[in-house]
This record gives structure tokens, sequence and C-alpha cells, in this order.
């Protein structure tokens, strides 16, 4: 018998996505319905519930739970199961207002023009938007990213049960990592892992995330290095260059029985500490018993403090999940150590000095910014090995350089009059 950690409120996960001979039942009864434009988080939550992440949900949620989650991190029609993000559709009005009780409608994504599922609306509800920002994102302020899209949603919510039927372009586009989490406990169970430690990234790994995912290792059997391939910000690095750089560096610095990369559709929300207990709860459901909350988990810009992921793991009640934290400061390499180090290990607090060719010139931690990395690598000055490895560098260096190449060239054409329109 699995020794995994169990699904979230739930012996076994509950994937709602239709398989074979009922999914293309399903997909000809859909042809007859009512189309209901989706976006991409709905589509995104969506197929985490079609495959069982979202395990115990059985649809969007309606409007008790709406307030549950917003106000107590509950569900009222889950015997007050935890659960930190409502999961909602939204409908504009003259659309919401076709659609009689108990009726089934099909989901369409407008991305990709794809019927991705189909819904029993059991429930018809608008929402104080303004509310569940300042509940879930503690902010109403328009330039959040995740608060722009909650208030940019149309009208009225739709609620009820949900048949999915497609995974869209993420089986096929990331073919290596992407897995079902009944398909990542099989993994674990194959290695003899019995606790897992979930690393959750949207950004290159640098030395620091390695560092986070080496002591996992120490702690627990095994590291899932689980990176999000749905919709980031725009001048946020592509998912297919992190899976390569990922592949680099675990080749090439990690025991492979103790690490498997992973991937999971969802958008992110950044909402900060909130959006680090939901990505615990889909990490029970994958069988994960610890995540790695670093600093400033799912956060963007200064909405939240550097710590408040590590905190709100303290003010749940005991129990809401049977997965743990692995709270880890901020960690860097360290000259003065002459190791990688972090805020809580680290006496010496001044910064390394990096000159212009990459050279350390003295100093203690190396905390080198986004913008400093990006211009050693464009000028082709040699990037500190102590912050990232070669093997990293040379991946997303190329990356870069295509991406200039690109944007010169459309430079040059509207420059000179080529460009229509
Ligand atoms: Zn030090």
């Amino acid at each position: 018998m699995s020794k995994l950690v169990p699904p979230h409120g739930s012996d076994t996960l509950k994937p709602l996505l239709l398989e074979g001979e009922a999914r293309e039942e399903e997909i000809k009864r859909a042809a007859g319905l009512k189309k209901v434009p989706i976006t991409s988080r709905e589509t995104g939550d969506l197929i985490m519930m079609g495959i069982g992440a979202f395990t115990p949900l059985d649809g969007f949620m309606g409007k008790a739970d709406w307030q549950g989650c917003c106000d107590t991190f509950t569900m009222p029609t889950k015997n007050n199961l935890f659960w930190p993000i409502p999961i909602t559709l939204s409908a504009e009005k003259a659309l919401a207002d076709s659609i009689g009780a108990n009726e089934e409608v099909a989901l369409w994504d407008t991305d990709t023009d794809t019927l991705m599922g189909t819904m029993t609306v059991t429930e018809k509800y608008t929402i104080d938007k303004a509310h569940e920002c300042e509940m879930v994102f503690k902010t109403t302020d328009e330039a959040h990213p995740g608060v722009q899209k909650v208030m940019a949603q149309a009208e009225v919510n739709l609620a009820g049960p949900v048949k999915v039927l497609s995974e869209s372009f993420y089986p096929e586009m990331f073919k290596e990592i992407y897995q079902r989490p009944a398909e990542a406990r099989k993994m674990f169970e194959e290695r003899g892992w019995n606790t897992v430690a979930a690393l959750q990234l949207r950004n290159p790994m640098h030395n620091s995330h390695a560092y986070l995912a080496w002591i996992a290792i120490e702690v627990c059997d095994g590291v899932y290095i689980h990176q999000l391939v749905g919709k980031l910000k725009p001048g946020d690095i592509p998912a297919e260059v992190r899976v390569k750089a990922i592949d680099a560096l675990v080749n090439n610095y990690f025991r492979k029985e103790r690490v498997i990369q992973g991937g999971y559709p969802l958008e992110m929300r950044y909402a900060g500490p909130r959006e680090a207990l939901l990505h615990a709860v889909f990490r029970q459901n994958y069988g994960c018993s610890h995540l790695i909350v670093g600093r400033d988990h799912a956060g963007v810009g200064d909405y939240y403090g550097p710590f408040d992921a590590h905190k709100i793991f303290h003010e749940i009640p005991h129990g809401a999940l049977k997965l743990q934290p692995l709270c880890m400061d901020w960690t860097f390499y360290c000259f003065k150590c002459g190791s990688m180090a972090s805020m809580k290990t680290c006496p010496h607090k001044e910064k390394a000095i990096i000159d212009d060719n990459g050279q350390y010139q003295g100093g203690a931690r190396l905390l080198l910014s986004g913008t400093m990395l990006r211009k050693l690598m464009s000028e082709g000055k040699p990037v500190p090995k102590e912050f990232s490895k070669p093997e990293v560098i040379a991946i997303l260096k190329d990356y870069y350089d295509h991406l200039e190449k690109k944007v010169e060239v459309k430079l040059h054409g509207a420059a000179t009059g080529d460009v229509k329109n």
C-alpha cells in the first residue's frame, strides 16, 4: 500500500476528465450545447480539476464556497474543508441570463478555440470583486496582475459540476514533464519514495534553487521539481526554456534517482501567501508530503512581505493540510562562508562586489539581479559560477540572443517603413 500522503480531503484522487468512449459521447453531445467562452485562467483551473489536481472539487464554486474561501479558507458545501482561493467561472450577463436552471453548457477556451468540457449550471450569482481581491490578494490595486484578472471578469459567476474533455496542448507540448497526479504518485512509488518535497518553479533554476532542492533531498526521499507551464506575465522566461535549463542542471549536478521534473498547467495568480497555500493543496494531491516555500513565494512586485508565505502556514488551522511546508530563508552563495548559505546561517551582511566583467572583487553575499545577469549575458561576459552553472547560463544566453535578434529585426522593419500596419 502507498505510504504517500493522501489526496486533499479524500481517500482517492477525483479526476473529472472523461476518457475513451465516454469522452467521445460527451463531445458529440456538447455540439448541441450553448457555448460559454472561458479564459486561460479558467481553462487552467478546469484542467487541474480534470487531472485530479484539485481533488476533491467537482466543478466551479457556488457563492457559498466563494464566500467561504474568501473569508475563512473553507468550503461550506464540503464540510468546511480547507481551500485557500476561490475557483470560479464567469460569463457575460446576457449569456448567463439565457442559461436555464440545470442547463448543460459547453466550455470553450477562447485562446485555443477548443472544447474543454461541459458544465451543468446549478447556480448563477454575482460577487463583490473588490472583496475577493482584498481577501485573496490583500490589495485592490489594478496594477496587480491577479487583481486585474478578477476585476476584468464577466459580471455573473456560473457554478456547477463539470466534465473535462481536454488537457489542451499541455500533454503534447510538454511531453517530457507533463504529469497527472496519479502518474506522479506512481513514479514516486516506483522509486520507493514515501516523503517527497515539491519545489515550485516559475523562473530559471539557478544555484540558489538547486541549494533548496539539495536540502530537501537531505530531509525527504526525493524532490519533485514541479514547474508551472501555464501562463505567466509578459517578459517571463517561457517554460520550454526553463525545462531545458533544469534538465541541464539535474543531469549534471543531481543523483537521478532522487529527483523528478514535472509540469502543471495552472496559470499564476500572483496571490503570494494565499497562492502558496493553493500550491500546497495541489502538491498534496500530487503525492508530495512537503512543499519548499522560499522567499516571496508566488509574489509579485512588493505586495507581500518576503516571508508572508511562511507565516500563513502557521495561521491556518492545524490539520488543514497533510502536507508540511519546508520554510527556507533567502539563499545565495557567500564568498566569506565559501559555500551556499542563507540569511538564517550566514553572518556576513555585505554584498559581494562583481565588476562589469563578472569578476569577484570583494564582499560576501552574491545577490545578482535579473537585470545584472542579463547585462552580463548580453555582453558575453562571464556570469560568476557561484551564481549559476555554466550549462544553465548557456541555455539562457541562447534564448536571450534569439529574442534580442527578433526585437532588432522588428525595430529595423518599423524604422525603415517595411512593416505594414
Ligand atoms: Zn557568509
